[in-house]
């Protein structure tokens, strides 16, 4: 519709120049963060030196989110198996899912399933996708991976069975600094859209309302299958 191509242009603006203030701040800070590792060394690591180095790399993280804003369209695009990036990012958050007693279910029919991507990326995409299906589990549940291939698309599915979404924070979804976590930036999904955006996907949102569970589902058409 017109609103969201609207609020899409608006966000894409914004982004870049928060990419332009992200570039700016990253300078500063790694000579900061220099200086203070020098001062741990001729003085002694203390709590506030410890302190200052941890919010340093909190500031860098969510500095990193927004560059993503800056990098050019499909340059370092290759040929990326979908469902090993899908394992990967799977595996890396089995640890915090066994912690949260929810039981990460992958089902992938076919072995292999290309697109034309950044393989970095598109595991940072599944990443967050993930880790908040489990953030949003509070007492145990289920987070299941589902992909198919279409002979029009790649279809990831993340469902999880977790407390769900309004309407009102279904439309602020990839929203900077949306959040409803007490620990959480609103940054991951910004990034998420971005990145599916630039590789000429779709994500779409399901909740059938608080406490009845999200599921996501992400669509790489094949319109350049073939050619590069
Ligand atoms: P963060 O995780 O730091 O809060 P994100 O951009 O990753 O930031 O997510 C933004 C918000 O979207 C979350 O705070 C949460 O309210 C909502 N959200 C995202 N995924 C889910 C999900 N699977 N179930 C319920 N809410 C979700
Ligand atoms: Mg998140």
């Amino acid at each position: 519709t017109e609103e969201t191509l609207l609020k899409a242009e608006k966000l894409s603006m914004v982004g870049e120049l928060a990419a332009g203030f992200a570039h700016e701040i990253r300078n500063p800070l790694t000579t900061i963060k220099g200086f203070v590792q020098l001062l741990t060394e001729t003085t002694k690591e203390t709590v506030f030196t410890r302190t200052i180095l941890d919010e340093i790399d909190r500031i860098n993280s969510i500095v990193s989110d927004f560059m993503i804003f800056a990098r050019p369209h499909s340059t370092d695009f290759t040929e990326c198996n979908l469902a090993s990036i899908l394992q990967d990012a799977g595996k890396f958050l089995e640890p915090e899912a066994m912690l949260k007693n929810v039981i990460l279910i992958t089902h992938f029919p076919q072995k292999e399933v290309f697109i034309t991507g950044e393989k970095n990326q598109l595991k940072q995409v599944f990443l967050n996708i993930i880790k908040n299906a489990i953030e949003a589990i509070p007492n145990g549940g289920i987070v299941s991976i589902l992909l198919e291939e279409h002979e029009k698309a790649a279809i990831v599915t993340i469902k999880d069975s977790g407390v769900g979404l309004t309407e009102e924070q279904l439309a602020k979804l990839g929203e900077p600094f949306f959040t409803t976590k007490a620990t959480g930036n609103g940054l991951g999904l910004m990034v998420t859209y971005k990145i599916i955006r630039d590789h000429r996907g779709t994500i779409d949102v399901h909740s059938e309302g608080p406490g009845k569970g999200t599921a996501f589902t992400v669509t790489f058409p094949y319109t350049q299958r073939g050619l590069s």
